[in-house]
């Protein structure tokens, strides 16, 4: 209770008080959970700035011993952490615990990657010395977090920024600052300082504010495509700044010929209701060959109807909690009428026991029929499912779409997979796997509308550093061998 007490302080370092408080509210009962004014971007900013030298001449086993040591604090701090994303987003407290498991990895991953992707190499030749390639640090590093995962994901930019030798300014999303906070404590903990990486509470003013300062030396973000691409625009005269989009997706499922039909419904289920479908890479389109379609919908159906909806710490565990907040409740209940009064076919109703909370039952609806389909991410536990004669309809049906972050195909030959994998348009693209559930030693991020070809997860090193090259002699030799009078 005391830990809990201390998340909402009145009043912090750096912020501003004439500003409206930033509160947040647990989904699963309406509570308030942490209430706290906005940062003062200056202050941080320029903290930030004043830090960075000094950490950026750190020597590199350095910033790794203290990003272990910051594993090691969230070790100590699992329990709190869990509860605390559990409470404020609404996330079964076993999954929690799962997203503090990837906090922890993060590091180790990272140190690895770092290692392989932005190491030092040094390519000797007789004639012009030594041509070195090593990589500096971009400066100041705002991350934008998105609330759906609002430990592991931002941290997922945060550690690999912070080992590279940036410094960083973490503004969690409006609706997670409670999560946010703890993962930073656990920071400073460890022994970073608390300019190195610092909380930045805010909303969407404050993000713009973060983006537009001249102070920041680039934008590590996590979040829907319309911030994304607001991001994208206000920066589209500063090629000096380094910009990650990790966007949303509208991710097709495709299920094909295969004998493991019950197999193939819950590797369904799973990709488009795990955390209540607010996963950047949950399946929003199930796509599924007609000879198939009644035999799988029955499955697919039944094992939705099994899932348990229910509050963090139910007892038995729910399989998903509520959405966000009762805004994005209303938005998924209007999404699906909008569906069902355009040429939709429920096959199980958005069903929400209760208006004033944001729990929602799993939905699947038929949208074969639909002659304009909107293409946009209904983030939330909504399957559409769409019937297909043949393998290139349902390429082309996948395809169908201007984001491009997961694609699964379920079933098929290996042939049919080779086709799939090589006309789907998508970052992350699987075979029998779900769409969701990334590897944190692969590279994670989409094309199209879903990010900006900067992904993160191992590739997170790439965006956190820029190579310079170095042609390199201890004396200098004279060069000009030809054209001399
Ligand atoms: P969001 O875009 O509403 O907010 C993300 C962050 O941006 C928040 O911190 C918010 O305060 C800030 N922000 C909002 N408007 C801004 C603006 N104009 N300028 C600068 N910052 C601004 O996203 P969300 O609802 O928190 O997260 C859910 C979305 O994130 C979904 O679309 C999901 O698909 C996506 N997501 C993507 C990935 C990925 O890796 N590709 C992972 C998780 C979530």
């Amino acid at each position: 209770a005391t830990q809990e007490a201390a998340l909402s302080s009145e009043r912090r370092p750096g912020t501003d008080v004439s500003k409206a408080d930033i509160i947040s509210c647990e989904p699963a009962t309406g509570a308030e959970i942490w209430r706290g004014k906005p940062c003062e971007i200056n202050e941080v900013v320029t903290r930030a700035r004043q830090a960075w030298p000094g950490w950026a001449a750190q020597p590199l086993a350095n910033r790794m011993e203290l990003v272990r040591r910051f594993a090691n604090e969230v070790r100590k701090e699992a329990d709190t952490l869990a509860r605390t994303i559990a409470r404020e987003v609404g996330k079964p407290l076993w999954e929690a615990n799962a997203e503090v498991e990837s906090v922890i990895n993060k590091v180790e991953v990272s140190i690895r990657s770092y290692a392989e992707r932005t190491s030092q190499r040094k390519l000797d030749s007789a004639l012009q010395g030594t041509m070195a390639v090593r990589h500096k640090p971009h400066g100041v590093l705002v991350v934008l977090g998105p609330f759906n995962y609002p430990a592991h994901l931002p941290n997922s930019h945060i550690i690999p920024a912070l080992i590279a030798g940036n410094v960083v300014i973490f503004k969690p999303s409006e609706k997670a600052p409670a999560s946010g906070e703890i993962l930073i404590r656990c920071f400073h903990r460890a022994g970073i300082a608390s300019s190195v990486v610092q909380l930045a509470v805010g909303g969407p003013e404050e993000g713009q504010a973060f983006v537009a300062h001249e102070g920041v030396d680039g934008i590590l973000f996590t979040g829907s495509a319309n911030t994304g691409l607001a991001i994208n625009r206000r920066l589209a005269t500063r090629p000096d700044k380094v910009v990650a989009l990790e966007m949303g997706g509208n991710n097709p499922i495709v299920v094909w010929d295969t004998p493991k039909l019950t197999d193939a419904a819950a590797i369904v289920v799973q990709s488009a209701f795990a955390t209540a479908g607010q996963r950047c890479t949950a399946a929003r389109r199930l796509i599924v060959r007609d000879t198939l379609y009644d035999a799988l919908m029955v499955e697919v159906k039944a094992l939705a109807d099994r899932l348990i909806v229910g509050a963090p710490f139910d007892d038995p565990a729910p399989f998903m909690g509520p959405v966000i907040d009762n805004a994005a409740a209303d938005g998924l209940t209007e999404s699906f009428l909008y569906l069902l009064s355009n040429g939709g076919r429920a096959i199980k109703h958005l069903v929400r026991p209760d208006e004033s909370l944001p729990f929602l039952s799993p939905a699947i609806i038929d949208t074969t029929a639909m002659a304009d389909r909107p293409d946009v991410e209904l983030f939330g536990p909504i399957l559409q499912v769409i019937k297909v004669g043949d393998f290139d309809g349902a390429i082309a049906e996948a395809n169908n779409t201007r984001f491009g972050l997961a694609a699964s195909l379920v079933g098929g030959t290996p042939q049919e997979y080779n086709r799939f994998w090589a006309n789907v348009r998508a970052g992350i693209v699987n075979w029998n796997r779900p769409t969701t559930g990334p590897s944190h030693a692969a590279p994670m991020g989409g094309i199209g509308l879903s990010g900006n070809h900067r992904p993160t997860g191992y590739y997170a090193a790439d965006y956190c550093a820029y190579p310079v090259a170095s042609g390199e002699m201890e004396q200098p030799r004279a060069m000009i061998g030809v054209g001399l009078k």
